[in-house]
């Protein structure tokens, strides 16, 4: 599926896409919360593309272990230890992996979210971004287990993502920040579960080779 070149390359992607829509992040994060999610996210993510060119001989797993410690100690907010931990949950799974396939993808998802749900205390239906990470990993592996090539598999995981990401719009936070403003949080798009959802965009058209 992708050698350790080609996950640089996507890290790379994500990069770009989060500084992209960083704006549009920071605009969700205002009515729920306190407008920096895609400033955080944008700072977390320039640190960890400048380090990018030192990982070119690392594997998969000490890629994303490296990745992860650097939205720690960069990114601030509630996302920087959830981002954080999710990356280098990722990275365990995959221990001196130096290509990756669609299994160890699953694998890799699924330690993510595990760390996510234990660092934040949260699950689904709290309005974060466990909403869009929990279906794309089931949409992915429910592809994945149809016999799905990698590439549908990831536009399954991506149009879950994205689903995931709208069905956080009726509910009432229960988790982080945005749990403070109660039913006024109802109507708006959790701006995690959206930045998660842009990741796995950029994941899924540079696996596919577009721009
Ligand atoms: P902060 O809330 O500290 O300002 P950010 O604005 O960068 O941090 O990130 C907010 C996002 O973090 C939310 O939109 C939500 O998706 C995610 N989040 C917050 N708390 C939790 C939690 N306990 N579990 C999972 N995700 C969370
Ligand atoms: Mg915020």
């Amino acid at each position: 599926m992708a050698d350790n070149g080609k996950i640089l390359e996507i890290i790379r992607a994500v990069s770009q896409t989060i500084e992209a829509h960083k704006d549009y992040l920071t605009e969700l994060d205002q009515p729920i919360g306190d407008s920096d999610h895609g400033i955080n996210m944008a700072r977390g993510f320039e640190a960890v593309d400048a380090k990018l060119a030192s990982m070119a001989d690392k594997d998969v797993g000490t890629i994303f272990k490296n990745v992860g410690m650097t939205l720690v100690s960069t990114v601030g907010g509630a996302s920087g230890p959830l981002y954080g931990t999710a990356f280098m949950r990722a990275g365990m799974a995959v221990p001196g992996k130096m290509t990756i396939d669609m299994n160890d993808f699953l694998k890799m998802l699924e330690a993510a979210i595990e760390g996510v749900k234990a660092r934040g205390h949260a699950d689904v239906g709290a309005a974060t971004m466990l909403d869009a990470m929990v279906p794309s990993l089931d949409a992915a592996k429910t592809a994945a287990g149809e016999g799905k090539s990698s590439g549908e598999a990831l536009d399954a995981c991506v149009d879950a993502s994205w689903k995931g990401a709208e069905s956080t719009k009726p509910m009432v936070a229960t988790k982080g920040r945005a749990s403070y403003v109660g039913e006024r949080g109802i109507g708006h798009q959790d701006p995690g579960a959206t930045s998660y959802s842009y990741i796995m965009e950029a994941v899924r058209d540079t696996f596919k080779g577009k721009d």
